[in-house]
């Protein structure tokens, strides 16, 4: 009788220290993956978070706009600007953050890694800068919130996201390229620039 007893007692013994093992490895696991998910999920928010409020940081506010323009008379192309095309400007400045920032916005809720630049209309002010076809990473426009369009009063710049799945880094569409050459910011138009774009077109 004794001896089945040791037997069962070793044995419940030798169990219990089995499942105590299993469950440590358990959390060995466990543990660094759950930190991982933590961390990458964190970022993943961070990036992912509205440029809106830093680009307004960094962009010269209506007062300032307002301001310039009742300043000058003629835009970069030397194309006269009259009282009511500077209001005109001063809201299209405003409805472009705004458009440009909402592209980003939808564009996070679909999960995009890219975005490139098109021109609806030619931006004499945006020549030498930024073309049709420059792209750039969301993780580039979180860390520089200054390549959002609009870059200079009346700018016809804007920002769309790539739907494609793709890694854009890997493309063959030879109009693509990447904006960054490194990890510097590509030089942008100054905001004074001013570009009468209601007669771009005409030019
Ligand atoms: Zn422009």
């Amino acid at each position: 009788m004794t001896i089945p007893l040791i037997i069962a007692l070793v044995l419940v013994l030798i169990l219990t220290l089995i499942a105590i093992k299993v469950g440590m490895n358990k959390e060995e696991s466990v543990d660094p993956f759950f930190d991982n998910v933590q961390l990458r999920s964190g970022i993943y928010s961070v990036v992912r978070k509205s440029p809106r409020e830093h680009l307004l940081q960094i962009r010269p506010s209506e007062e300032e706009i307002r301001k310039y323009l009742s300043r000058i008379n003629e835009d970069i192309c030397k194309l006269p600007v009259t009282d009511s095309e500077k209001l005109d400007l001063l809201h299209f400045w405003n409805d472009s953050i705004n458009s440009n920032v909402e592209a980003i916005e939808s564009g996070d809720r679909d999960g995009v890694e890219f975005y490139y630049y098109g021109f609806p209309r030619s931006c004499p002010g945006c020549k030498g800068f930024v073309a049709k076809g420059h792209y750039v990473s969301r993780e580039e426009i979180y860390r520089n919130p200054s390549i959002v369009p609009p870059f200079h009063i009346g700018c016809n710049c804007i920002i769309m996201p790539h739907s494609g799945g793709e890694n854009l880094k890997e493309t063959t569409e030879l109009s693509l390229r990447p904006f960054f050459e490194d990890e510097s910011v590509p030089p942008l138009p100054e905001w004074t620039s001013v570009v009468n774009y209601c007669k771009t077109d005409k030019v």
